[in-house]
């Protein structure tokens, strides 16, 4: 399936990988750039073809959309329609937050190829805060869509290593970045013009941006615990419950009074801060632990090693399960969370 591109050149951090990635696209091909939130897998926006690439090299379905990120503010027209009654509420977002990992899902334009949006009348737009991407899509003078680096459902990469695991092989180029500077992907919105002055704000997938930061821009609804989204509805296309997955099954247990280990069976534990104060250190022998924030607990640093230790933990031989120690449902804590009961969910499989 993937003959015409039989291995992967190199991960390179060059500037000749600069130029070399904005050839590529240009040329309609696909490579994998570094962002603030994870690594992004990259096609001109505005070239189906290219874009069929990303869901082929994925294994993506076709009705899971894109997200399109613009070189700068003068693309947002060409993709998108700021609707009148919404105008000042973006206009204000956009200010606070970018370049950076918030996403507005709005309608789209007929500029956008149906194959991005997976044929939604809406599109998902961003601006990209990371240096080494910037350059890249400046240089390109084009929409980039670019959805995470990893093949369908997996643990998002938040490393050039990260991406190699997953699509080595696949792609002709990953220009490596360093680590993600936030290590889990973008906060989705959707604004809904309502009575007062602020508008809904529908928070589509919890991320770095937190509902705390977007509380004075509108009245937060947070959806992504919705029944349609845990069914994998068609209504909610792209919220799928079985992202995020390890090989390994992995469980969030809720309370260290609930665990009852089964003799024989061997867990690894993913555990917040460290501390034996939790009760979680001394439930079992644990073949590994691995600490998402050593000592305090502080919930950005989780979010940044959240899905490199998760990838760590997968990568063991011979664990029959994953545990995992709940974080605070709050700030960055929430996008962990979300990301965690959609890795609970599918996992294993
Ligand atoms: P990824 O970057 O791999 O997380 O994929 C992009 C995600 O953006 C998709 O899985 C969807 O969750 C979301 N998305 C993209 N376009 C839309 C849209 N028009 N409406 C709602 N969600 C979207
Ligand atoms: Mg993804």
């Amino acid at each position: 399936m993937y003959t015409e591109i039989a291995y992967t050149e190199s991960v390179r951090t060059t500037k000749g990988a600069i130029n070399d990635a904005v050839l590529l696209l240009r040329g309609g091909d696909i490579v994998a750039l570094p962002t603030e939130t994870v690594y992004g897998l990259a096609a001109d926006a505005f070239d189906s073809t290219a874009v069929a690439k990303i869901f082929e090299a994925k294994e993506r379905p076709a009705f899971d959309p894109l997200i399109v990120h613009l070189p700068n503010l003068k693309w947002l027209p060409k993709v998108a329609v700021v609707p009148d009654d919404l105008r000042e509420v973006i206009d204000a977002l956009i200010k606070a937050f970018w370049p950076g990992p918030l996403t507005l899902v709005l309608p789209k334009t007929d500029a956008v190829p149906d194959i991005v949006t997976a044929g939604l009348p809406t599109v998902a737009v961003r601006m990209s805060d990371h240096e080494i991407f910037k350059k890249i899509i400046t240089a390109l003078d084009q929409p980039i869509a670019a959805p995470s680096a990893n093949r369908f459902g997996r643990i998002s990469p938040t490393s050039a290593t990260a991406v190699s695991e997953e699509l080595d092989g696949r792609i002709p180029l990953i220009v490596d970045g360093g680590a993600c500077a936030r290590g889990l992907e973008s906060t989705i919105i959707r604004l809904e013009k309502a009575r007062g002055p602020k508008p809904f704000i529908h928070i589509l997938r919890a991320g770095p941006i937190t509902a705390e930061d977007l509380k004075k821009f509108g009245k937060i609804v947070t959806e992504a615990h919705n029944e349609a989204v845990e069914a994998n509805a068609p209504e909610a296309p792209g919220m799928l419950a079985n992202h995020y997955a390890p090989t390994t099954p992995l469980r969030i247990l809720s309370s260290p009074d609930d665990f009852r280990p089964e003799p024989g069976r061997r867990y690894a534990l993913l555990s917040y801060r460290g501390d034996k104060k939790d009760g979680y250190l001394k439930l079992t022998d644990w073949a590994e632990t691995l600490v998402l924030s050593p000592g305090s607990g502080k919930l950005p640093e989780a979010g940044i090693r959240f899905f490199h230790l998760l990838r760590q933990l997968d990568k063991l031989e011979d664990i029959d399960e994953i545990i995992a120690e709940p974080v605070p449902d709050r700030g960055v804590g929430a996008a962990i969370m979300e990301r965690l009961r959609k890795a609970a969910a599918k996992s294993g499989v």
